[in-house]
C-alpha cells in the first residue's frame, strides 16, 4: 500500500523554502522501512542563504536588542506550543527515529521544559562589578556571540535541538539549526513553531542536508561565530579542525562508554533495573548509556543473572504501541553494525547471555530491531568494552575492590557519564571524585537534569549544556571600565 508522504520545507528568513537546487530526499521510518516524508536537501548555497538571514537578523533585527524579558516571553510561547502539540510532534519523532511513543512524548515535554527554563534564565544572566585598582567603575557585559550554528544528531532529535536553540536565543543570538538527515522532521517543525510564537524572521533558521556538505558548510561559513555540535567523536574532531580556520568558537558533546559501578552493599532491587534502564533505554542509542556494568565479584553471578532477566523482560516491538520499551534502531545498517559488535564480543571471549539478534516476530521483520544483549565475562580491554557501540549491548565486567574499579572506569578514551551504586556514602564520594567524567549519579540512573550542567571530559568533548552553564558558551564577556 502506498504511504502518503508529508512534505516538509526549510525555514529560512521567516518563510518556508525549498532547496536552491530543488533536491529533495525521502525520510524513512526505520521501524517499517517505509518513506514517511519528503524534505529538501541543503547544499552550500542553502547554508549561505540561512546564515545570511541569521546575520541580518542579528546585525539589524530586533532580537538581540529587545529586553531579555521580552525574549523570555517569546521562548515561553514556544514551550506552550510544544506542549499543545505534544502528540503530533511525538508521532513525527517516532516516525523518523523508531523510538517508543512514550519516550517520544517525554522528550517533547522535556524540550518544552527546556524553553521554559531559558525563558526565565534570559533575565538572570548577570555581569559583575569588579573592584579594580584604578579609580572608576569596572563591570562586565555578557554579549551574544552573533550567529550560532547548531548541529544535532538523530538519537534525541527535538530534545537535543532544544538544548541548543533555547539558550542560544535566550541571550540574543540568532541561529541556523541543522538536524541529522535521518531525523529532520521535528527540527523543521520547531522552526515553524518558533515563527508562530513570535520569533522574528531570520532568528531561527532550520535546514537539513548531509553533514559532510551542509554541516561542514555551516562550520566553515565566516558569518557563523560559534558551532554547538552533538554527535560522534570523529565528527567532532573534523569540526574542531575546520573551525580553526575562522577561529569559530565550538562546544562539542560527543560519544561515551560510561561505567555503571555496582558494589555488593548496593540496594540491588534498584541497582539492577536501574542498570538495565541506563544501558537499554532508547535501544542503547544514548551518549550517556552506561554500557560498561562493573559488578563486585562477590555478587557478580547473581547480579548478572538478574540483569539478564531484566533485559529479557523489556518489551521490544512496534514503537507506536504504548507498552513498547525498545523500539527500532535508527537503520538496518546501524543494527547490523551493533550486531557485529555482539559477534566481536563472542570472538574476544565474552559470553552472549541474551539477545543480540532480531526478534522472532515476523511482524517486526522489516524494522531495524535488536533484542537487548548482555555480554558476560567481559574484560575492560576488549574492544566491546572500549568502543562506543550505540546499541542495546551491556558489557558485564567483574571487579574486586575500589582501586581496581576506578582504574578500569577511567581506562577509556571517553568521560561523559556514569553511575555508582552503594550504601556507603564515603565510598560514593571518593569514587564520584575519582572518575573522570562530566556527569555522575549515585544510586540513580539519571544523568540529565534541565537545571544542571551536562557535558563530557576527554574524548567526550568539552563545553557544558543545560543549566546556567550553557549560557557561558553562547555569550562573550566584555569588560568595560569607566574612569572617574
Ligand atoms: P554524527 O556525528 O554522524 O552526526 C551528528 C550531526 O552532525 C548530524 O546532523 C550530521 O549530519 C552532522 N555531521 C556529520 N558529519 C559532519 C561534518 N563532517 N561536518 C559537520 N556536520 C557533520 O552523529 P550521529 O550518528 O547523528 O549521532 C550519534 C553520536 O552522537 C554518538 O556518538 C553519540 O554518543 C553522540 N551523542 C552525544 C551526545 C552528548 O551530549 N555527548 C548526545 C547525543 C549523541
Amino acid at each position: 500500500m502506498a504511504v502518503t508522504q508529508q512534505l516538509y520545507q526549510f525555514v529560512i528568513d521567516g518563510r518556508e523554502a525549498g532547496a536552491v537546487s530543488g533536491r529533495t530526499a525521502t525520510v524513512t521510518n526505520p521501524a517499517t522501512g517505509e518513506g514517511v516524508a519528503s524534505v529538501p536537501v541543503a547544499d552550500e548555497q542553502d547554508v549561505q542563504r540561512a546564515v545570511m538571514a541569521a546575520r541580518r537578523a542579528f546585525d539589524e533585527g530586533p532580537w538581540p536588542r529587545m529586553p531579555a524579558s521580552e525574549r523570555g516571553r517569546v521562548l515561553m510561547r514556544i514551550a506552550h506550543l510544544l506542549r499543545e502539540r505534544v502528540e503530533s510532534l511525538a508521532r513525527a519523532e517516532v516516525q523518523h527515529s523508531g523510538k517508543p511513543i512514550r519516550d517520544a512524548r517525554a522528550e517533547v515535554l522535556a524540550a518544552a521544559e527546556c524553553f521554559e527554563y531559558y525563558a526565565g534564565a534570559a533575565t538572570k544572566w548577570l555581569g559583575e562589578t569588579i573592584p579594580v585598582t584604578d579609580r572608576g567603575l569596572d563591570f562586565t557585559l555578557r554579549e551574544p556571540i552573533g550567529v550560532v550554528g547548531l548541529i544535532v544528531p538523530w538519537n534525541f532529535p527535538l530534545m537535543i535541538a532544544s538544548w541548543k536553540v533555547a539558550p542560544a536565543l535566550a541571550v540574543g543570538n540568532t541561529a541556523v539549526l541543522k538536524p541529522s538527515s535521518a531525523t529532520p522532521l521535528t527540527a523543521l517543525a520547531l522552526g515553524t513553531i518558533a515563527l508562530e510564537a513570535g520569533v522574528p524572521a531570520g532568528v531561527l533558521n532550520v535546514i537539513t542536508g548531509p553533514g559532510t556538505i551542509a554541516g561542514m558548510a555551516l562550520v566553515r561559513d565566516p558569518g557563523v561565530g560559534k558551532i554547538a555540535f552533538t554527535g560522534e567523536t570523529t565528527t567532532g574532531m573534523e569540526i574542531m579542525k575546520a573551525a580553526a580556520d575562522t577561529m569559530t568558537r565550538i562546544s562539542l558533546e560527543l560519544g561515551g562508554k560510561s561505567p555503571n559501578v555496582i558494589f555488593a552493599d548496593a540496594d540491588l532491587a534498584r541497582a539492577i533495573p536501574g542498570a538495565a534502564g541506563a544501558v537499554f533505554g532508547n535501544a542503547g542509542q544514548d551518549c550517556c548509556a552506561r554500557s560498561r556494568v562493573f559488578i563486585e565479584r562477590s555478587i557478580y553471578d547473581r547480579a548478572v543473572a538478574t540483569l539478564v532477566e531484566e533485559a529479557r523482560k523489556l518489551r521490544t516491538g512496534d514503537p507506536l504501541e504504548e507498552e513498547t520499551q525498545i523500539g527500532s534502531l535508527i537503520s538496518r545498517s546501524h543494527r547490523d553494525r551493533v550486531r557485529g559488535y555482539v559477534e566481536l564480543g563472542a570472538q574476544e571471549g565474552a559470553e552472549v547471555l541474551c539477545g543480540g539478534r532480531p526478534p522472532d516476530d515476523p511482524a517486526l521483520a522489516r524494522g531495524a530491531y535488536l533484542l537487548p544483549a548482555v555480554l558476560g565475562r567481559v574484560g575492560n580491554a576488549m574492544r566491546v568494552a572500549q568502543e562506543e557501540i550505540f546499541g542495546p549491548v551491556a558489557c558485564a565486567i567483574p571487579f574486586t575492590d575500589e582501586a581496581e574499579v576506578v582504574r578500569m572506569a577511567n581506562d577509556s578514551p571517553y568521560g561523559l557519564s556514569g553511575s555508582i551504586w552503594t550504601r556507603d556514602i564515603g565510598r560514593a564520594l571518593r569514587i564520584a571524585r575519582a572518575i573522570r567524567s562530566g556527569v555522575l549519579s549515585v544510586n540513580s540512573s539519571h544523568s540529565v537534569h534541565q537545571e544542571a550542567p551536562f557535558g563530557g571530559m576527554k574524548m567526550s568533548g568539552f563545553g557544558r549544556e543545560l543549566g546556567m552553564h550553557a549560557l557561558e558558551s553562547y555569550t562573550e564577556v566584555k569588560n568595560v571600565f569607566i574612569g572617574e
